[in-house]
């Protein structure tokens, strides 16, 4: 393995790096309007859909480029783009399945968001059995007709579109009866209801469904291909919540709060510290071999499930040293007395969802049993 980069990489760093230092804003954009602005400056500067053909409003850039670009915004601290999800799988999947009209069509607004996305996988009584999906499409003319519910969809409160699986037959095996559609969020029939979450926050919806009428030009591929089209999707998912993990930064912020609180001769803190240091190394180092892969072509779900099942282990056990650092300040949250802001109860709670989405710590245990270990299926 080589981990050096080329002169022409290294050049690349340091213009990415500069950009960043005079254009990174210092705080996370609070507004919608403000995070599709900083989007868009990102997409301006090159900085976005990096590896995608200028030709749909990327970048036009290799994939190494694209996996430095990551590495310098985590550098910076920069914030991610708002139409995230859109970035890590949906356009993929669009570059992937789609039609040219539908490559032309959807990438560029979702490059300079235009056009937000979320996905609709979950539904009440399908979560980890995602292939048991009920939303039923049926076709009438050129449109799909779709009632359902799903639910936990992420930012469709601020959507404009939907990644949406549903069950276009009931034949054969369950997964071979779903298709992938592309909803307009704003049609006739839709409804979104937020969930309040238990950090304070609504960032996730539930959808409702009645006679959606969705035009078949908006089908993903083929019908039944669906289940592929997702599996492929939560691949580029897992990676992307894995490499999402800006575990240097958690580091800095666990010696920052040791520090704060005298603790560092503890050397039960220190044990802790150093056990969590190894761990963010390990996984930058799977970062890399997944990188590997992506340079060479290669899909590999079972990495991405072990790189899942990990980092967000990973980030949850730095908010809970965090918070133990902190001792019974560390369950002050919106209060003045609240260290670091109340940081890292925000970040506790948060985090406790991380081993769910994106397909709980369970099922990527199962994948790594019996994909990557060769066990039997039970
Ligand atoms: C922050 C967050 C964002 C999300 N965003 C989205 C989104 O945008 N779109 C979307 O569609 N969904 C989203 N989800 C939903 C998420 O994908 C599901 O919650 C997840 O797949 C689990 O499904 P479930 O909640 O129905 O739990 P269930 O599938 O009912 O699981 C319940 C429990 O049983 C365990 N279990 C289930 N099956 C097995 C098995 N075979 N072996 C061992 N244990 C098992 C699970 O691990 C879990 O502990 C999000 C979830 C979270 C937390």
């Amino acid at each position: 393995m080589d981990l050096s980069y080329t002169p022409e990489e290294e050049a690349f760093r340091t213009k990415v790096r500069s950009w960043l230092a005079a254009n990174a804003p210092k705080e996370s954009p609070r507004t919608l309007d403000a995070m599709r602005a900083w989007q868009r400056k990102m997409q301006e500067g090159g900085l976005l859909g990096a590896a995608w053909p200028k030709e749909y409003g990327g970048a036009g850039l290799s994939e190494m480029e694209q996996a430095i670009l990551n590495e310098e915004m985590a550098r910076a601290r920069a914030p991610q783009a708002v139409n995230q999800m859109a970035i890590w799988w949906v356009g993929p999947a669009i570059m992937k399945y789609g039609t040219e009209e539908q490559k032309k069509r959807f990438i560029p607004k979702i490059l300079n968001c235009e056009e937000i996305w979320a996905t609709g996988y979950s539904e009440p009584s399908s979560g980890s059995d995602m292939a048991a999906a009920k939303t039923r499409a049926e076709r009438d003319g050129d449109f799909y007709v779709v009632n359902g519910q799903k639910v936990w969809t992420t930012l469709a409160h601020i959507s404009d579109w939907y990644f949406v699986l549903v069950r276009t037959s009931t034949e054969g095996p369950k997964w071979a009866g779903l298709t992938l559609l592309l909803m307009d969020l704003k049609s006739p029939g839709v409804q979104i209801k937020p969930i309040r979450q238990i950090d304070g926050g609504a960032e996730f919806n539930e959808v409702f469904m009645t006679d959606v009428r969705v035009p078949v030009a908006n089908r993903l591929g083929a019908e039944g291909q669906g289940w592929e089209i997702v599996s492929s999707a939560l691949v580029n998912e897992r990676s992307g919540i894995a490499g999402g993990i800006r575990a240097d930064h958690s580091l800095e912020w666990i010696i920052a709060t040791a520090k704060e609180r005298g603790k560092t001769a503890d050397p039960a803190v220190r044990q802790k510290i150093a056990d969590l240091a190894t761990k963010a190394s390990i996984m930058r180092c799977a970062g890399l071999r997944a990188l590997t892969d992506q340079l060479h072509d290669r899909m590999n779900p079972h990495l991405s499930a072990a790189m899942k099942l990990m980092g967000t282990s990973l980030v949850q056990e730095f908010s809970e040293t965090g918070i133990s650092l902190l001792g019974p300040y560390g369950a002050l949250m919106d209060d003045e007395h609240a260290p670091f802001n109340g940081r890292w109860a925000k970040q506790y709670l948060g985090d406790r969802s991380m081993t769910i989405a994106g397909g709980t710590s369970e099922v990527q245990r199962n994948i790594v049993a019996q994909r990557v270990l060769g066990m039997p299926r039970r």
